[in-house]
């Protein structure tokens, strides 16, 4: 800034920012990863080191707009204003600062992608979320959301035929077997340190169903730090099996025969510090009508890669039918009896996965509700049984990505709250990878799956 003579003026420092610069000395920290989710799902960054962070933490680091149309295979598309002239910044968020006690000496922090002009830029994830918010918070409401992450645990091995590597699972324990606690403690211990210390409250750990399967959950959080701290647990989950020369993938279906690796989403919605799905206030319903009309295009970003399909399907409890039902396991949107005297209800949406963008995701998911709170939309008969039992009763879920990003296209709410830019950089992306998937095999899928998530 400059007064009328022109000479600069010293900003008073922010104290966030200042926070942050004695933190990274007193912690050692010399690089700071400034991180952001793109199209393809896939957690992307650059780093400053210290000795220039003060000055990046406001203006953040320069970055081609071109890297919103990269797939997730590194196959960079089309997309008209995200060529090679074109630049945005990476702007770190001060409040997301963290040490990342699986990369001794790096910290991180969540960013949105901002124009020159320091505006948001209109293909930013995070402000998509944030937009999403606001609009929720205008008629009144503040969404509380969890992901409840599943992911596989093994070792990277070479494919003795030469082909792609493989994800050999850690174990073969029973679901929910004690055994399986132990063989995964090692692991375990490290994961659940490394995500206190980032500020990440765990709440509950089992070893699951599939071969070298695990689930983790966080407490919930205000919609756009529950959005944070997903990634942030992507990132610990592989950081720290890396640094055990392990491999840990939390693709939707890692290994084609085993149990799929759901992120479902659990959420409530607050209005006046009062839990509106609680007692029986329309809105639940509501909310519920929303997210069933809007599901088959809410899936193509809540289960956003190829290899999510493979995971939705019957009898594997992750949803196959557009439906509801209480304490249904097989309902797209279960809704989940409270815990205790003292507990609360809340709605998980079980087709939701780790390969999504979770800011493009929860922000849908806001919409979609939000919809159907506005006309109030009617969710229908709960499913008392498996859907599945009941045939020609409920929509099936879209059955394939491409399937999906249709409904996405012909969904207007969708479209519209997407907004151009982003939407033509989402579909390009997404339909670039269904198609280059179709004219490959599974281990070729399975392995860029577990390379990307
Ligand atoms: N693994 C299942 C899924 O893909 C979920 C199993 C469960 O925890 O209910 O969603
Ligand atoms: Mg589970």
């Amino acid at each position: 800034m400059r007064d009328r003579q022109g000479v600069a003026k010293t900003q008073p420092p922010d104290p966030a920012v200042q926070r942050i610069l004695e933190r990274a000395e007193i912690e050692g920290i010399e690089l700071i990863r400034f991180l952001y989710v793109d199209h393809g799902g896939v957690v992307r960054g650059k780093a400053v080191s210290r000795s220039r962070l003060a000055e990046r933490l406001g203006t953040g680091i320069g970055h081609t707009v071109a890297m919103m149309a990269m797939n997730m295979l590194d196959q960079l598309q089309e997309v008209e204003r995200m060529g090679p002239v074109g630049e945005v910044r990476i702007v770190p968020d001060p409040a997301t600062y963290v040490p990342l006690p699986y990369a001794p000496g790096a910290a991180a922090m969540l960013s949105d992608l901002r124009r020159q002009d320091d505006s948001p830029w209109e293909a930013c994830p995070r402000t998509f979320l944030k937009d999403a918010v606001a609009e929720l918070a205008a008629e009144g409401y503040t969404l509380v959301a969890a992901f409840e992450p599943e992911f596989t645990l093994g070792r990277r091995l070479p494919d003795p035929a030469g082909g792609p590597d493989r994800l050999v699972p850690l174990d073969d324990s029973l679901c929910y077997a004690a055994t399986g606690f132990d063989t995964a403690h090692d692991y375990t211990m490290k994961l659940i340190r490394a995500l206190e210390s980032q500020g990440l409250r765990v709440e509950h750990y089992h070893p699951e169903l599939g071969a070298g399967q695990q689930e983790l959950s966080i407490r919930h959080a205000p919609a756009l730090r529950a959005a944070d701290n997903h990634v942030l647990l992507r990132e610990s989950v592989r950081g720290v099996a890396l640094r055990m020369a392990m491999w840990a993938s939390l693709a939707p279906k890692p290994i084609a025969d085993q149990a799929g690796n759901g992120a479902h989403l659990h959420m409530s919605l607050w209005r006046e510090s009062r839990n509106v799905f609680a007692g029986d206030s329309p809105e639940r319903g509501w909310f519920i009508g929303g997210l069933l009309a809007h599901l088959p295009a809410l899936v193509a970003l809540t289960c956003g890669s190829v290899n999510s399909f493979r995971r939705l399907a019957p009898r594997m409890w992750s949803s196959a039918y557009v439906c509801h039902g209480p304490d249904n396991r097989e309902a797209a949107v279960r809704i989940c009896s409270p815990l205790g005297e003292t507990g609360e209800p809340n709605l998980e949406l079980k087709p939701s996965d780790s390969s999504a963008n979770p800011y493009l995701a929860l922000g849908a998911v806001i919409h979609a509700g939000l919809d159907g709170i506005r006309r109030k939309l009617d969710p229908g008969e709960p499913a008392e049984a498996d859907p599945d039992t009941v045939p020609g009763r409920y929509p099936r879920l879209p059955g394939s990505l491409a399937e999906a990003l249709d409904a996405l296209e012909a969904d207007e709410l969708l479209m519209e709250a997407l907004g151009p830019l982003r939407r033509s950089a989402y579909l390009a992306v997404k339909r670039s990878e269904a198609a280059a998937f179709k004219e490959r095999d599974v281990a070729y899928e399975l392995f860029n799956h577990l390379r990307a998530f």
